[in-house]
């Protein structure tokens, strides 16, 4: 068996995009907005702070009880749905935890910046200082490649409204790809598809259907299966999921949407909240 010092496994704590769509037809894939969960090389890192975000640091207060939580936070963008669970996870407010957060700048605002703003009146009554946990803010921009123990994490731009950062994750010789929230044009991202090449997993925004599309989403920052799959093609990427699911669709309608996927692409699923994967 592989020591804790040798898995690496992601999880889903939240996959669905824009607005978080909790109610029984959505149970299977899940409600919530972006989070994941990655474990590699014995560290915890965790993408994005949507309302996911709330169970896993539950989860982790429970795992961590009386030690010393150390995670990495690494934000894609600042959407509200890539932030809003940021102030309800419950580990920054424990003295003894320690976190370091990436995120590109927006102008002369860092992500430190950026996540007070939200933090304050008349939006939310409990400002970021009141978070106790120790904490380090550093800027990220694309094609940077961060080292992390021995886990390595390169970033790339994406095509959406005021920016995105694709996260690559590789740790002894398997990766995964974050790409979420990015839009396709008339050609191909040959950007996307380099940060992708080979990658054993890509997790890629299929908010849209081409349907949606054509009735007016164009331009709106969000792509569809269809696309992910040219890319994972393109890429040669092992397994593709389906991510940042439109608020409206049910789980019939993503059940339908993956096995229709699965005939062009067959390793091929729609991302599920709660489900443990491995690269
Ligand atoms: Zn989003
Ligand atoms: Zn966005």
């Amino acid at each position: 068996m592989a020591g804790e010092g040798q898995v690496f496994w992601f999880k889903f704590w939240g996959t669905r995009g824009s607005l978080p769509a909790p109610r029984p037809s959505t149970n299977k894939y899940g409600g919530n907005t972006p989070c994941m969960e990655v474990r590699a090389g014995g560290k915890i890192f965790i993408f994005d702070a949507g309302s996911g975000i709330r169970s896993l640091g539950v989860h982790l207060a429970r795992e961590f009880a009386g030690k010393k939580l150390r995670a990495t936070l690494l934000f894609s963008h600042y959407h509200w749905d890539h932030i809003h669970g940021f102030p309800f996870f419950s580990p920054a407010f424990d003295k003894g935890n320690h976190f370091v957060v990436y995120g590109e700048p927006r102008g002369s605002r860092n992500a430190k910046d950026i996540l007070s703003g939200q933090m304050a009146m008349p939006y939310f009554p409990v400002p970021l200082q009141v978070m106790q946990a120790q904490f380090e803010f550093r800027d990220v921009g694309p094609r940077t490649t961060l080292q992390i123990g021995s886990v390595k994490i390169r970033t790339e731009a994406l095509n959406h409204p005021g920016h995105c950062l694709s996260y690559r994750i590789e740790y002894r010789g398997k990766s995964i790809v974050y790409a979420t929230d990015t839009e396709h044009g008339f050609r191909i991202d040959e950007r996307l598809v380099r940060h992708a090449a080979g990658a054993d997993v890509l997790i890629y925004d299929a908010a849209y259907t081409d349907a949606e599309i054509r009735a007016g989403k164009k331009g709106f920052g969000h792509s569809t299966w269809r696309e992910g799959i040219k890319v994972a093609k393109a890429a040669g990427v092992r397994k593709l999921l389906l991510f940042h699911h439109e608020p409206s669709r049910n789980d019939k309608a993503l059940d339908a949407i993956e096995a229709t996927a699965r005939r062009s692409f067959r390793a091929c699923s729609a991302a599920r909240e709660n489900k443990k994967y491995t690269p």
